[in-house]
């Protein structure tokens, strides 16, 4: 690789700050360019559905890294800069301003757009997506004037931004088109749980309606239900997902998955275009515990799949990435995720709480023919780090023990474990 033809990260947000300080961290010293389209440095969008919103006193603390990290290590910060063709065949990225850079690798870490419900586009008013910092500062305005908010979408980002408008005092009407609650990430008996809680905390839950028809009608806008209900609100969220960014990457030709549309990387993150690699939201990666190929949107596989790709750059060795890990924060939850959601998965709880519980804490261990798959942990993160390392194994005959909250959790894991062992060495 030359000294003077950079490595480019197109996408200044999590997975390539991330990417920027493995880059440095494993040694390379070469010109270093982040070409990143909004006019913030790199931050962390997670809080922006929690704290930010609440709060115009934490919009300065949300930095990847501290303001003075690029400069430090004389990483090229490009802020406005979007990048608008990438040349794949010739390694050059065309820039809207006109200007274009030359590179010797290239990493896409262009993230993903709230996906829109045709019938509110974005710029309808009163209406409300969230993405960026800045989409979160004009909500946090609007809420901050309106009594009243109908979130569209029981989604993780749609169920958090209900919450803290909940907590700010507005009433909160959801809507969700599914029969329940998080189908595809949570297990039914605890969608079914969180539906409860959600209740419980004052929002008004829609569950099974679909919107028919929506229009602007003076301060407010009226939605029309497919169950015959009408609403009517000053201020609506739409949190119905998220579509991978992944413009460049279709006009240089690079291989996208036909169902999730994101970018197609191998466990090194290198795309089908030599000197291409992507990490974060916009790409589609084989995860074996899955079994299949999936588009991650997470705060974690951002960060593991940055780390990878900087190594797979520099034609290094990196660590295998961890085992997925998701959190959410809402309704007095912190609710954490260990493995990976699958339909034949089996739920067993480790504890329980009712709806209204002050601090709710249990957990539900999945288990796939006998082998802990999935664990989930309400209020209690610290016990689920302690079953990181039965992930994977089979926990059959210790089940039992495992989901018995009288006992402590570190014995049963540890009991659990010496079998698994005592097994190997057999
Ligand atoms: C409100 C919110 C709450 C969340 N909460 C959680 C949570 O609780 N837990 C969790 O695990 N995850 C959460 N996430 C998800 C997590 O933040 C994302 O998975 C993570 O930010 C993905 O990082 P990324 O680098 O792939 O994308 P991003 O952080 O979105 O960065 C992509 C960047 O690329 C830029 N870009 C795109 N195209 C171009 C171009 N052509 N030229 C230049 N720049 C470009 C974009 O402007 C953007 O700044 C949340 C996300 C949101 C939005």
């Amino acid at each position: 690789m030359t000294q003077h033809t950079p490595i480019l990260i197109v996408g200044a947000g999590q997975a390539g700050a991330m990417a920027a300080a493995a880059l440095r961290g494993l040694g390379y010293d070469g010109r270093l360019v982040m070409a990143g389209g909004e006019r913030h440095a790199p931050y962390e969008r997670p809080p922006l559905s929690k704290s930010v919103l609440a709060d115009v006193g934490e919009d300065g603390k949300i930095g990847v890294h501290p303001p003075s990290f690029y400069a430090d290590r004389d990483i090229e910060l490009r802020l406005g800069a979007c990048v608008t063709v990438l040349d794949a065949a010739r390694h050059v990225a065309h820039l809207a301003d006109g200007s274009a850079i030359g590179y010797d690798r290239c990493l896409l870490a262009t993230g993903g757009n709230a996906r829109v419900l045709p019938a509110l586009p974005p710029g309808t008013p009163h209406v409300h997506y969230l993405r960026s910092l800045d989409d979160a500062a004009r909500l946090r305005d609007a809420m901050q004037c309106a009594g009243e908010l109908v979130v569209i979408g029981g989604g993780f980002l749609g169920l958090e931004t209900a919450s803290t408008a909940a907590g700010m005092g507005l009433k909160v009407t959801l809507v969700e088109s599914a029969q329940r609650l998080l189908a595809r990430a949570l297990p039914l008996e605890l969608g079914t749980w969180l539906a409860g809680r959600v209740q419980a905390q004052g929002v008004t839950l829609r569950l099974g309606c679909g919107i028919v028809h929506c229009d602007v009608q003076g301060d407010a806008v009226r939605m029309q239900l497919d169950d015959g209900a009408s609403l009517r609100a000053p201020l609506v969220v739409v949190a119905i997902g998220l579509t991978p960014e992944v413009a460049l990457a279709a006009g240089a030709g690079l291989a996208l998955h036909p169902q999730n549309g994101g970018i197609q990387v191998d466990a090194r993150c290198r795309t089908s275009s030599e000197g291409v690699y992507a990490a974060g939201d916009c790409c589609s990666q084989y995860q074996p515990l899955f079994g299949t190929e999936v588009r991650l949107e997470s705060w974690q596989s951002a960060n593991e799949q940055a780390r990878i790709a900087a190594a797979s750059m520099l034609d290094v060795d990196a660590e295998p990435a961890a085992l997925p890990w998701f959190w959410t924060d809402q309704f007095g939850c912190n609710v954490q995720m260990l493995g990976a959601a699958h339909p034949e998965i089996r739920y067993a709880w480790r504890g329980g709480a009712a709806h209204d519980a002050a601090t709710p804490k249990f957990m539900l261990l999945g288990t796939r023919q006998g082998r802990l798959s999935h664990a989930i942990a309400v209020n209690a993160g610290g016990d689920l780090r302690q079953l990181r390392t039965l992930v994977g194994q089979d926990v059959s005959s210790h089940l039992a023990r495992l989901c018995d909250g009288a006992l402590p959790l570190r014995q049963a894991v540890r009991d659990c474990q010496a079998q698994a062992d005592s097994n190997i060495t057999l």
